[in-house]
């Protein structure tokens, strides 16, 4: 393991030991092998580093979804000891220009979609067509030369809370990290993982290191659609699916369900709703494990069926070898029960971001170790980890503390309701009051006054949402996060 664990390292110890084994299931290209990806990989570096001067230090951005293509540009880059800043898909030009910019891509690689808000990128730009026409005119190669140090991954945050934050993510110290998840979530070596994530954010990346180093079939599909995924996961047997909330309730909402449900069915990104777990058990098993993370903090905790069918809000327990403390803002612990910040102390927390001045320093700067994750939680007496809601979301309204999630899970109980966002708004009198964004399930009608009468009847006075929105969709993160600034405007 010369190159521990990058992926490209990761890469090479797998094509070692099951060379022929199919690496992805690529919904367009069909099936290729460890050993396939490793050469094309190696083709496409040495194609890159001869026209395109890709080389150590260089930073190239890829905007590509679900594909075979993306992993054959992250695991080139890699080996050219490059650095890839996978970029989320749902950017926008200014946004993307502004990546760019910030993490100074010399050249971005592209799905043909992407053409037309690639455009104004200040870098070179490559779309998929002109890399295969690369790859074409590359002879497959004898022998590989190493460069002395392998590339490696920055991935943009979700930009919930503003514009995306490049983190650069550390490598994996050892065998630990992946211990500690195969520890709680059963996985076996030659799994058959479908990754619906997205591969640009940190969980399905996170996803990708762990199939690699399990030596696992990855499937992918370039679009998260309900029925063709559960479609995919008996036409190619999958044992694993990871994804995000959301997805689940699309899953639900739709009525997919494959004939034979994998064992395993893995979420993270943003929080999943008591009332979804449940739900979604009650049709595809006892296969869900909520993990709680961030960019920054990777996996913090891993709730399991066993914890979800007990309280299926929770967010679990640390893995082994995962710290967690609720810290005040003093930075003291508070009593089991009681809300603080949530931190996180592990061998995977981010080595720093890589945008301008005026950041929040690396974890490594703090005397503990751990990193304050920006959440608010709490333990329960047995030690189980509940996500209260980010800090900025905590709503301050006539001097009493309200978190939005326990509106939204309450909102979303109405039959008629199909969507709940609930955010903070000024108020003149309050400071803030709630307001609630409603998506209703077609042809269901709902008063305001009803609404708000039926969150009286189960909460304090100060979480009934004296606005009341009706909207046609929510606007989320790729992650299925609602955007609260996006809210506002509508
Ligand atoms: P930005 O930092 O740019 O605003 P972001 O924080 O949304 O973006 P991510 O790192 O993708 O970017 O999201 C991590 C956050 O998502 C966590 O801090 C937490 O608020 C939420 N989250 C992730 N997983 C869970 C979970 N299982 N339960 C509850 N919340 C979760």
């Amino acid at each position: 393991r010369r190159w521990g664990f990058t992926l490209a390292g990761e890469l090479r110890a797998a094509e070692a030991r099951d060379p022929h084994r199919p690496a992805i299931i690529d919904e367009h290209c069909g099936a290729i092998t460890y050993r396939q990806l490793l050469h094309r990989a190696q083709r496409l570096a040495v194609a890159l580093g001869g026209t395109r001067g890709v080389a150590p230090g260089v930073r190239v951005g890829l905007m590509c979804r679900n594909h075979v293509g993306l992993i054959e540009a992250m695991v080139a880059c890699s080996l050219l000891g490059a650095d890839a800043v996978l970029v989320n898909t749902a950017l926008s030009a200014p946004q993307l220009t502004a990546v760019a910019e910030q993490q100074q891509l010399r050249l971005l690689i592209h799905d043909r979609e992407f053409a037309p808000v690639a455009a104004a990128a200040p870098c070179e730009r490559l779309d998929e067509s002109r890399v295969d026409a690369l790859l074409a005119e590359t002879p497959p190669q004898g022998r590989w030369t190493d460069v002395s140090r392998a590339g490696r991954t920055i991935v943009l945050t979700s930009g919930t809370t503003g514009a995306p934050k490049g983190a650069r993510r550390p490598t994996p110290p050892g065998f630990g990290p992946l211990v500690s998840i195969i520890d709680r979530i059963p996985l076996n070596v030659g799994e058959r993982i479908l990754i619906s994530a997205p591969l640009f954010h940190t969980w399905g990346y996170a996803a990708l290191q762990l199939s690699l180093a399990m030596r696992a079939t990855v499937v992918l599909q370039r679009r998260f659609d309900p029925v063709a995924t559960a479609h995919a996961v008996d036409v190619h047997g999958c044992t694993a699916l990871f994804a995000v909330p959301v997805m689940l309730q699309r899953l639900v909402e739709a009525g997919a369900v494959p004939a034979k449900p994998p064992r395993v069915v893995a979420v993270s990104g943003s929080a999943l709703p008591g009332g979804l777990a449940t739900r979604f058990m009650n049709t595809w098993g006892d296969c869900l494990y909520n993990l709680y993370g961030s960019t920054e903090a990777s996996w913090a905790s891993i709730a399991t069926p066993a914890d979800l069918r007990r309280d299926p809000g929770t967010a679990g327990r640390p893995p082994h070898g995962t710290r967690i403390a609720i810290l005040d803002p003093t930075g003291l612990p508070v009593p089991r029960g009681r809300i603080g910040e949530i931190h996180v102390g592990n061998e995977m927390l981010f080595e720093g971001y890589t945008r301008g001045p005026g950041v929040p320093p690396p974890p490594g700067d703090r005397p503990d170790g751990m990193l304050g994750t920006g959440d608010l939680g709490h333990l329960d007496a047995g030690g189980l980890l509940y996500v209260d809601g980010r800090a900025d979301d905590m709503v301050v309204s006539g001097g009493e503390n309200v978190f939005p999630r326990p509106v939204e899970e309450l909102l979303t109980q109405l039959p008629q309701v199909r969507e709940a966002a609930v955010i903070g708004v000024p108020d003149p009198d309050y400071g803030q009051r709630l307001a609630a964004y409603l998506v209703l399930h077609p042809g269901q009608h709902l008063d305001r006054d009803e609404v708000r009468e039926y969150v009286r009847h189960y909460l304090a006075r100060f979480s009934v949402p004296r606005d009341v929105h009706f909207v046609p969709e929510l606007p989320r993160t790729a992650t299925g996060k609602v955007i609260p600034r996006l809210l506002r405007t509508m």
